[in-house]
C-alpha cells in the first residue's frame, strides 16, 4: 500500500481498516466474523498519538505513553477470537494499555470490566471510550493480578501483559463455562495459554504459540524492581 492511499481515505480511514483486516487477518487465522467486525469497526488511528497515527493500521505493535504499547492488530484479533466470546458474556481485561483491546472486546459481549496499573493510561482510554460512545466499559486502577473481586465471576477473562504464572485469583474468578486468555512465560518472551474452566470446574489448558508482551507487574506478576515499566 503506498503513502498516498492514506490521503484519500479522510473518512474515518475504514479503507485502512478494511485493509488490515484482509491483509493481516483473513490472510492468517482470523475466521471469527464477530471478531472481524468490530476490528473493521474500532478506529485503531485513535488509540494512538497523533504522530503514530499514520501506522496505526500497519501489522505492528506501536508505542503508547508510560512506556507501554498497543498490541499488534493481529494479536488483538487472535486474543479476542480465543475468547470465544457471546454476546451476553462479562469480561475482565488486564492492561487496559491504550484501550484499544477492551473497544474490540465491547462489540462482542456485553460488559467489560478493564484494569490498568498506569493512573495515566486508564484516564486516556477512559476519555477515548467517552467520546467514542462505549457505554459498556468501566475501567479502574489498580493491580490486575487481583482480578476485580466484587465483579466475578467472569465469562471471560483477558490479560494482555506477560506473566511468570496464571494468577490464581484469575482461576477463581473465571466462571464454570469460561475462558482465561493470558500470556505466561519469561519477561521478554512467552507462551499465550488459553484456560478452559469446564461446568464441573476442570480446569483445560492449550497453548496457541509464541508471542512478546511487556510484563505484567504486580502481586501475582512479576516485581516491578526486576521488571522495569
Ligand atoms: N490492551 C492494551 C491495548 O489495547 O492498548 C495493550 C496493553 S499493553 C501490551 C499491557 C498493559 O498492561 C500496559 O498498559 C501495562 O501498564 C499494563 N499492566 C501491566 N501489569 C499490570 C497489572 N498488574 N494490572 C493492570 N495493568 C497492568
Amino acid at each position: 500500500m503506498g503513502k498516498d492511499y492514506w490521503k484519500d481515505d479522510l473518512n474515518g480511514r475504514e479503507a485502512e481498516r478494511e485493509w488490515m483486516v484482509r491483509t493481516q487477518l483473513r490472510s492468517r487465522d482470523i475466521t471469527d466474523e464477530a471478531v472481524i467486525q468490530s476490528m473493521l469497526t474500532v478506529p485503531r488511528h485513535r488509540y494512538v498519538n497523533e504522530d503514530k497515527q499514520e501506522l496505526a493500521y500497519y501489522d505492528t505493535a506501536l508505542e503508547i505513553e508510560a512506556e507501554q504499547t498497543i498490541s499488534q492488530p493481529y494479536i488483538v484479533a487472535l486474543m479476542a477470537q480465543a475468547l470465544e466470546l457471546k454476546t451476553s458474556d462479562k469480561v475482565l481485561e488486564i492492561g487496559t494499555g491504550s484501550g484499544y483491546s477492551a473497544a474490540i472486546l465491547s462489540r462482542m459481549a456485553k460488559r467489560i470490566h478493564t484494569i490498568e496499573r498506569h493512573n495515566l493510561l486508564a484516564h486516556l482510554a477512559e476519555e477515548r471510550f467517552n467520546s467514542q460512545g462505549y457505554e459498556n466499559i468501566e475501567v479502574r486502577v489498580g493491580d490486575g493480578t487481583l482480578g476485580w473481586t466484587e465483579k466475578a465471576p467472569f465469562d471471560a477473562i483477558l490479560v494482555t501483559a506477560g506473566g511468570p504464572e496464571i494468577p490464581d485469583s484469575l482461576i477463581e474468578q473465571l466462571a464454570p463455562g469460561g475462558r482465561l486468555v493470558i500470556p505466561v512465560g519469561k519477561k521478554e518472551d512467552q507462551h499465550l495459554l488459553r484456560v478452559k474452566k469446564t461446568l464441573s470446574n476442570e480446569l483445560i489448558e492449550e497453548d496457541l504459540g509464541a508471542v512478546r508482551f511487556v510484563p505484567l507487574i504486580g502481586t501475582k506478576g512479576w516485581n516491578e524492581t526486576e521488571a522495569g515499566g
